[in-house]
């Protein structure tokens, strides 16, 4: 294939990038440097690299899935079904994995992936990456529960929450039953379910409504996944 064709292919850069890198020698076959877009590579056999490293030829997959409840976001699991047994044959890998983890029974949006550096800039805390999910509550949330999130949750047991983006989407008087949105910034484990049991109104449902520039599809069905347009996977990086 071409050497642009395999910058894009192995998600180092785009086309206009590897153009770039061309003109500017920064890109090397077999350690001779190059400069047109057209040189022939053989990936897996050649060695291209970027600055004098080489990059890894793995073509890089990017699905958006709509995770059922459960299923576990994990690559294994010797009893329990996960999201890898949704993919069908023609586009299961094994080296693919569930970018961060939705408990069993959460649902909604899950990106699936073999790009571990895209996975970390995701998860990685610095990065902040918002979440926003979609929730049923059991208990009517209220204006002081929107200003305690705000301000960050402390629990009970010391544990500190960054602060929250909650909206009360709405509530129904008679089942004392709630339905919210909330944006966190942090991925830390089950942490709507603690948030919400903090204030003592546990969560019956909840589902993954965005990550980031990612939102969930209106048109997936549940337990179904696209792989990611190119204009969700620009967004992302
Ligand atoms: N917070 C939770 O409590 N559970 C999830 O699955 C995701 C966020």
């Amino acid at each position: 294939m071409r050497i642009d064709r395999f910058i894009t292919v192995t998600a180092m850069g785009s086309r206009k990038e590897a153009h770039q890198w061309l003109k500017q020698g920064r890109l090397t076959v077999n350690g001779q440097s190059v400069k047109l877009a057209k040189q022939q590579v053989e990936p897996g056999q050649d060695s291209i690299a970027l600055d004098g490293e080489v990059i890894n030829y793995a073509p890089l997959s990017y699905y958006l899935l709509n995770k059922p409840a459960g299923v576990l976001s994990a690559t294994k699991d010797s009893r329990t079904k996960t999201v890898m047994a949704l993919l069908s044959t023609a586009d299961f890998r094994a080296d693919l994995f569930p970018v961060g983890r939705l408990d069993k029974d959460t649902t909604g949006l899950l990106l699936l992936t073999n790009d571990g550096q895209l996975a970390h800039q995701l998860l990685s805390p610095k990065k902040q990456v918002t979440k926003l999910y979609q929730a049923q509550i059991d208990g009517l949330v209220t204006a002081a529960d929107v200003a305690r999130f705000a301000e960050g949750v402390i629990t009970q047991h010391g544990t500190k929450f960054k602060p929250a983006k909650l909206q009360i989407m709405g509530l129904d008087l008679t089942k004392k039953q709630s339905v919210i949105q909330v944006q966190v910034l942090e991925g830390q484990f089950h942490e709507v379910k603690r948030l919400f049991q903090s204030i003592e109104k546990p969560v019956l449902k909840l589902r993954r409504l965005a990550m980031g520039p990612l939102t969930l599809p209106e048109g997936l069905p549940v337990g179904q996944y696209r792989p990611l347009t190119t204009m969700e996977l620009t967004a992302l990086k």
